[in-house]
C-alpha cells in the first residue's frame, strides 16, 4: 500500500488544513508499530516513558523554533481557541472592577471578546466594524487603559484576512496574542509578549491540541479561584505538565511539524520567506486583474496566510469555486460571514500549489473578464 501522492489536492482549507506531505508520510510509517513499541501512538499511555518522552520533545522544539525563554510555560492543552478566550480571563482577571482591552480586527478577535465580560469589564480598545475589518488600528487610534489586566489581540484574522506586522506597544500591560492562524509561520519575539496561544490545526497540526505559552508570573499572580481544568497554574504544576490524558495523537503531530520546520525548512526565517514569496504569488495575479477581483484587506494589512478576495459577483465566486476544483484546488469557498473567496496558504501549502491557483486566477479573469 502506497502513499496516493498522485490523489492529492491543493487543499487551501482554513483549518483544519493541509499538512506537510513528508508529516503525513512518517505518521503513515509509525501508525502500526511506534519506534519498537508494537503499537500506535494513539495505543500509549500517557504516563509511559514513550509519550513523555514525544511530548517532551514537542516542547522543546517548540522552545527552539520560537526562541521561548523560560520564563514562559508552554502548555498543550484542549478546548481549541475558544476554549483559550474563556481561561485567559477567567485566570488574569482577579478582583471586581477590572477591566482588559481588546483590539478588534475581524471575526475572531470580536468572538474572543465574546466571553470576557462574564469576568470583568470590557474595554474595545479599536473595533473595526465601521470598516468591515478590512485594515488594522493605527498606533494612534488604539484606546488602551494604563490599569487594564491585559491587551488582546489576533495577530491574523483568519476570515476577513488581515495581519499584523507590527505589534502594539502596550508598556507594562501583557500583551497576549491569539496566534492561532499564523503560529510558527513567521518568527515572533516571544519576549514582548504576555503570552501567545494558538490552535493547532490551521498551522502547528491537527486538531485537539491548543499551545499555550504564557508568561510565568502572570500564572504565579492569576486567580485562585479557577476551577480544574480552567486554571493554568493547575496545569503547571501537575505532573509532566499532564493534569488529565492529553490529546497525545496531536501532541505527537505537532512535535512532526516542528521537526519538519527545524529540519526540512530550516527554520522561521526561511519558512517566512517562503510564505511571503507564495503570498506575493497570489497577491500578484489579484492585482494584475485588479478590474476583476477586489481584495477584502487593504493593501498594507494583507495576510501572509489567509487570501481572502471576491469576483464580480456571487454567482461567478460559485464557480471559481468549482472550476477550481476541476483543477485539484481545493476548498476556495469564502467563510459564510464574508462570502467571496478564501485562500488559505499556510506552511505546509507549497509553492507549487501558490502557482497553479495563480495561474487559475489568471485563466478565470481573462476567461469571465
Ligand atoms: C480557528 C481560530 C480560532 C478557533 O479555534 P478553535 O480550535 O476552533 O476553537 C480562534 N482564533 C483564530 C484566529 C482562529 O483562526
Amino acid at each position: 500500500m502506497s502513499t496516493t501522492v498522485e490523489t492529492r489536492v491543493f487543499n487551501f482549507s482554513a483549518g483544519p488544513a493541509t499538512l506537510p506531505l513528508p508529516v503525513l508520510e512518517e505518521i503513515q510509517a509509525d501508525l502500526m508499530s511506534y519506534r519498537g513499541t508494537g503499537m500506535s501512538v494513539m495505543e500509549l499511555s500517557h504516563r509511559g516513558k514513550t509519550f513523555i518522552e514525544i511530548q517532551e520533545t514537542t516542547i522543546a522544539r517548540l522552545r527552539e523554533l520560537l526562541n521561548i525563554s523560560d520564563d514562559y510555560a508552554v502548555l498543550l492543552l484542549q478546548g481549541g481557541g475558544r476554549l483559550q478566550n474563556v481561561m485567559l480571563p477567567m485566570n488574569l482577571i482577579t478582583g471586581p472592577g477590572q477591566s482588559a482591552d481588546y483590539i478588534l480586527t475581524g471575526y475572531w478577535g470580536v468572538s474572543s471578546s465574546e466571553d470576557m465580560p462574564h469576568f470583568g469589564r470590557l474595554n474595545k480598545a479599536f473595533d473595526g466594524s465601521f470598516c468591515n475589518y478590512s485594515r488594522l488600528p493605527q498606533p494612534g487610534e488604539l484606546k488602551l487603559e494604563s490599569q487594564a489586566a491585559y491587551v488582546h489581540m489576533t495577530s491574523n484574522e483568519t476570515i476577513h484576512g488581515v495581519q499584523f506586522q507590527d505589534f502594539p506597544n502596550t508598556g507594562s500591560v501583557p500583551l497576549i496574542v491569539d496566534a492561532s492562524s499564523e503560529l510558527m509561520s513567521r518568527p515572533m519575539d516571544i519576549s514582548k509578549f504576555g503570552g501567545v496561544y494558538a490552535c493547532a490545526q490551521k498551522t502547528s497540526g491537527i486538531a485537539g491540541c491548543t499551545i499555550v505559552i504564557l508568561r510565568r508570573d502572570l500564572i504565579e499572580r492569576g486567580s485562585d479561584r479557577v476551577p480544574g481544568y480552567l486554571s493554568y497554574k493547575k496545569h503547571v504544576e501537575s505532573a509532566d505538565l499532564m493534569l488529565n490524558t492529553p490529546p497525545t495523537f496531536p501532541i505527537y503531530v505537532t512535535g512532526l511539524i516542528c521537526k519538519w520546520l527545524q529540519q526540512e525548512i530550516g527554520g522561521l526565517e526561511n519558512m517566512e520567506r517562503i510564505n511571503r514569496e507564495k503570498a506575493q504569488i497570489v497577491y500578484d495575479v489579484l492585482d494584475r486583474h485588479s478590474g476583476f477581483y477586489r481584495g477584502h484587506a487593504d493593501r498594507p494589512a494583507r495576510s501572509l496566510m489567509n487570501a481572502v478576495f471576491f469576483t464580480p459577483n456571487a454567482q461567478t465566486d460559485d464557480l471559481f469555486v468549482t472550476e477550481a476544483r476541476k483543477h485539484l484546488l481545493s476548498d476556495l469557498k469564502g467563510h459564510r460571514v464574508l462570502g467571496g473567496i478564501r485562500a488559505s496558504i499556510y506552511n505546509a501549502m507549497p509553492v507549487e500549489g501558490a502557482q497553479t491557483l495563480a495561474q487559475f486566477m489568471n485563466d478565470f479573469a481573462i476567461r469571465h473578464g
